[in-house]
């Protein structure tokens, strides 16, 4: 730490993002990415003609995204938002409306309490149940806006849409944000709620379901005013914050959503498959709805066939400490992929 750096963002400690090792010997199920690449078109669009044209700074209103996700959700544009990835729709969005504070799960995406410390607002972490599902109750009686990510992570575990309308209707002046980075691997979207309730807002990504994490490109839905308010803070700090090509690729990928959705299907299939195997070997697996498994060894032991995976070059997900120490949360990747780290595991155990 410099001498220079403000003395009221010492105590700030940064997200720990999952490791991304350079160079191609692991087995990487560790970031929940999609282990497919982008459709034809976005890496036909992404080629020297549009590259020419990064002289020229990209479009301030997130255009052509905005148009094509607004037609998918069915919506209008001024009905939707774009980000450089989810995690600065997120920032924005709990900047914006935390002036009270946030609630959400005590087991939940850690980077919320890192942006509300940054942020410097304050939360309470209602606890989720001894079987990780979301205890709504606490959300009835509350007092600021709410950060539910359905399905929720590292679990997995997604909270029906009526559960979620309870929330809304408790909270109405408050901002419930639903962060849906997972929801397309068998949840279903409260995007469909948005005309019904003006304090929701619904946060997605395209690093899971749409093969797109390194293009880095997120989005947000809502009422019209909610919007306007994130364009507001955006314009206020970084109105050109997504770049030319994610604009285009985002576009396309929206376009050609059929080949994401066979990806998918993929996906949730190999996702059962591997689950199986795990029961099988004595693991115990909450009901995932997402592209990773949430899953304890026979003997609680995750953090040492954590370090015997990595030893044999297959990179999990473990959370030290409280009730997840006990788990690793295991990305669904390719089946070939999943096979070796099966015969890894086998053999560790
Ligand atoms: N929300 C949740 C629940 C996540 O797990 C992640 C990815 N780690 C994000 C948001 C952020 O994703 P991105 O910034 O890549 O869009």
């Amino acid at each position: 730490m410099s001498r220079f750096l403000n003395s009221a963002l010492d105590a700030l400690t940064p997200y720990t993002p999952g490791e991304q090792p350079q160079g191609g010997t692991f087995i990487k199920l560790n970031t929940n990415e999609s282990p497919y690449p982008p459709s034809d078109g976005v890496l036909n669009i992404l080629g020297r003609a549009e590259a020419e044209k990064l002289n020229l700074y990209s479009d301030p209103t997130l255009n052509p995204v905005t148009t094509s996700l607004a037609k998918r959700f069915g919506v209008e544009s001024k009905n939707v938002y774009a980000g450089n990835g989810s995690d600065e729709v997120l920032a924005i969005a709990m900047y914006a409306f935390g002036e009270k504070g946030f609630s959400f799960p005590d087991i939940t995406y850690g980077f919320y309490s890192v942006i509300a410390d940054f942020f410097r607002i304050g939360c309470t972490r209602p606890k989720l149940k001894d079987d990780f599902t979301i205890d709504i109750s606490y959300y009835m009686k509350n007092d600021r806006a709410v950060i539910i990510a359905n399905p929720n992570a590292p679990t997995g575990i997604f909270l029906p849409l009526s559960e979620i309308e309870k929330i809304l209707s408790a909270n109405p002046d408050h901002v419930v944000i639903v962060d849906e980075a997972y929801v397309e691997f068998g949840g279903e979207s409260a995007a469909s709620l948005v005309s019904k309730y003006e304090n929701l807002l619904v946060v997605g990504t395209f690093s899971k379901a749409w093969n797109l994490a390194g293009a880095r490109l997120g989005y947000a839905v809502g009422s019209s005013e909610l919007i306007s308010d994130l364009n507001r803070l955006r314009c206020s700090f970084h109105p050109y914050n997504i770049n030319r090509l994610t604009l285009l690729a985002g576009q396309k990928a929206v376009e050609e959503e059929q080949y994401y959705i066979e990806c998918r299907k993929k996906i949730i299939f190999t996702r059962t498959r591997v689950q199986a195997e795990l029961e099988s070997l004595g693991f115990t697996c909450t009901p995932s709805m997402a592209n990773f498994i949430f899953a304890r060894p026979p003997m609680g032991d995750a953090e040492r066939i954590y370090k015997a995976l990595y030893d044999k070059k297959v990179l999990v997900r473990y959370f030290a400490g409280g009730r997840t120490k006990e788990y690793l949360r295991i990305s669904v990747g390719s089946d070939e992929q999943m096979d070796k780290f099966l015969d890894a595991l086998k053999s560790i155990l």
